[in-house]
């Protein structure tokens, strides 16, 4: 685990390791999730290394809202709309967050339960 430092992530935004990005702004990125869950997985990620929404602060309000609206395109860009989709940001070790650069799972494709597990 890669608590507040760099992450794999920073590696991606970075272009040090190859990722399959299907949007950027100046301070957003979105990828492709290397192991996905569903038919659509992908991560939508600051470019700022903000460990989690838990460690976010007033200053990162925009960047914030960015992501949301940018999940949101990305999801209408992968033609998730009709069906609807899941985003979902896990945070620290009962959340179930492995990577600790702030991001938000865009899901979708299929048919999801809730609660998650
Ligand atoms: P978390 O468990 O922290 O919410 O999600 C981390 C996600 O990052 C996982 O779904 C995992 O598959 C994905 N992931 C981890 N390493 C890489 C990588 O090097 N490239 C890509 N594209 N995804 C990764």
């Amino acid at each position: 685990m890669n608590h507040g430092g760099d992450t794999i992530f920073g590696k991606i935004i970075r272009k040090e390791i190859p990722a399959q990005i299907v949007y950027e702004t100046e301070r957003v990125l979105a990828f492709r999730d290397i192991n996905p869950v569903a038919p659509v997985h992908i991560l939508v990620i600051p470019k700022k290394p903000i460990e989690s929404v838990a460690t976010a602060v007033g200053t990162d309000a925009e960047v914030l809202g960015e992501l949301m609206l940018a999940a949101a395109e990305v999801a209408r860009g992968e033609g998730l709309e009709p069906g609807g989709y899941r985003v979902v940001t896990n945070i620290g070790t009962d959340g179930g967050q492995t990577v600790f650069h702030l991001h938000l799972h865009v899901i979708g494709g299929r048919p999801m339960s809730w609660p998650p597990g």
